[in-house]
């Protein structure tokens, strides 16, 4: 059993020293209500304190005394995980970065910066626009850098600039021990020694915490368009963007939002005349440095939409455009609005989020067996997809207390990723696996590569007190 009470006292006795100053312990019921789950389908579970961290000192001092007493340590940033990965398991501490906020440095002619994990992306691309340079990672929730890092998330534009693997340059790491570390320096390129900075992306606060990270910077395109065009079906919409994906085109964002979808994205919209037509609908933005590179994609776009899209509509204004993407970024909050009828009411709904990704030319073919899965189940489950990434997610809204509807989900979960595995796809694209796709990595995976992550995990983290039960199980065949 961890130490806790004896860990908390200590640490108490540390917080006047120049390494413990700024550290806040907290145990009452309020902030433990609210650091106790992530925004996944996941039951709650209490931490026994929560510990706000302002500085890299106050990290590596709690972590040298969590290891002392070995006090498990569950990295906390925004919580808007999807797969229970800020669960604290084994009743161990969060740790929450939400105070270390601050864009230590911008390098406009380097395009970089250098950042705290409490900052969010959306204020960070607020703080850079006098530049002329963003940071492009843009999950659809309010996250913060220390929280991207631990799920390699991605976004809508990861299609023209990657994933959180391919825009931090380096890190600072506190392990488990308390020891610092910087992953590599500011150069775009380096091929010294082993990629550390991507061994702790995408781990889940598993083997380290992130303290600062070096980001890579683009310039805001000076010209864009946004584009859009609705498909009688989901196949035709995934061949289209089957076709434009192939053909090379380089679009800022490609993505499918289906029929369902802007039903549910229809409700909140009360007047008539600016609802969308219920039909699958791809969107696109079109972006470069000149008008006729926009046009370039654009004529691309049409040329591929051919005579089956319906509604080809263009944003003319940065109104039009906000009014377009905002459609994309309500589909998580709205879906639950597709069970609102008087037959449903009384009823506590949430929504299980799952995500899989596959090799580009396998996307029609997943996207039509999953909405059948999902309809076999009887399950109301809006699409969407970073369609262009071949990345896709459903949102399965189920009855809170209907124990089978929610079985019906987790399988419809684990069939879509198997089925995903069997394309040379993977069980998630950017959420992660957290508690919800451990059995499903292993399948992806197999036993050899996992026996090497758990001896990774094991020289880092000797004693397990980091994130523990996440992303794979201690032992071949041990239970959470
Ligand atoms: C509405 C909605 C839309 C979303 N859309 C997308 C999307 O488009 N693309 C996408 O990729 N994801 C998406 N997500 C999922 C989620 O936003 C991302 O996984 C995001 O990266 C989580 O960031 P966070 O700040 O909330 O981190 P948290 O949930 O707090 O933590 C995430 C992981 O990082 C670890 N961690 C936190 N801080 C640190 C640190 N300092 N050092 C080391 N590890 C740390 C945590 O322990 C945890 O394992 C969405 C979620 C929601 C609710």
């Amino acid at each position: 059993m961890p130490k806790i009470t004896d860990f908390l006292t200590e640490l108490q006795a540390q917080l006047s020293t120049p390494q413990g100053r700024g550290i806040k312990i907290k145990q009452d019921p309020r902030t433990i209500k609210r650091f106790n789950h992530d925004n996944s389908y996941h039951a709650s579970r209490d931490p026994a304190a929560v510990i706000s961290v302002k500085t890299e000192d106050n990290v590596s001092l709690v972590m040298r005394l969590a290891n002392k007493h070995a006090v498990p340590v569950i990295p906390f940033a925004a919580g808007s995980s999807l797969e229970g990965q800020t669960l604290a398991l084994d009743h161990g501490i969060v740790l929450d970065f939400s105070d270390m906020d601050k864009v230590v440095e911008v390098h406009v002619d380097d395009l970089d910066c250098v950042v705290e994990p409490g900052v969010g992306w959306s204020e960070l691309r607020e703080e850079l626009k006098p530049t002329g340079l963003f940071f492009p990672p843009d999950p659809g929730a309010a996250a913060c850098i220390g929280g991207m890092c631990g799920t390699n998330c991605s976004g809508t534009l990861a299609f023209r600039y990657g994933t959180m693997k391919d825009n931090v340059l380096s890190l600072r790491v506190v392990l488990a021990d308390g020891t610092v570390i910087k992953t590599r320096n500011r150069a775009v390129k380096s091929s010294a020694g082993y990629d550390l900075t991507r061994l702790f992306i995408g781990s889940e606060g598993t083997l380290g915490l992130v303290t600062q990270a070096t980001l890579r910077l683009r310039r805001i395109p000076t010209h864009s368009t946004v584009i859009i065009a609705q498909f009688p079906t989901l196949a035709s919409s995934a061949a289209t963007v089957q076709h434009l994906v192939q053909s090379g085109c380089p679009f800022l964002r490609l993505e499918i939002i289906d029929d369902l979808c802007i039903k549910a994205v229809n409700n909140e919209i009360p007047d008539p005349s600016k609802k969308f037509a219920e039909l699958t609908t791809i969107m696109a933005e079109c972006a470069g440095t000149s008008q006729d590179a926009v046009n370039e994609q654009l004529e691309a776009f049409k040329a591929a939409c051919g005579t089956i899209a319906q509604n080809v509509t263009m944003a003319t204004t940065e109104q039009e455009t906000d009014r377009l993407w905002s459609l994309r970024k309500r589909a998580f909050f709205m879906a639950p609005s597709l069970r609102h009828a008087e037959s449903e009411q009384g009823k506590q709904f949430s929504t299980i989020v799952t995500d899989v990704a596959v090799p580009i030319s396998r996307l029609v073919d997943i996207l039509v067996a999953t909405r059948k899965m999902v309809d076999e189940a009887r399950l109301v489950s809006p699409i969407v997809a970073h369609a262009g990434d071949g990345n896709f997610h459903c949102l399965m809204v189920v009855d809170k207390n209907d124990k089978d509807e929610i079985e019906r989900a987790k399988k419809v979960r684990d069939d879509m990723a198997r089925l995903a595995l069997k394309m040379q796809g993977t069980c998630t694209g950017e959420h992660g696996v957290g508690l919800g796709k451990i059995h499903l990595l292993e399948e992806e995976l197999g036993e050899g590569a996992l026996e090497v992550m758990r001896r990774v995990k094991k020289a880092l983290d000797p004693k397990g007190i980091l994130n523990p039960g996440k992303v794979f199980l201690e032992k071949k065949g041990s239970k959470l």
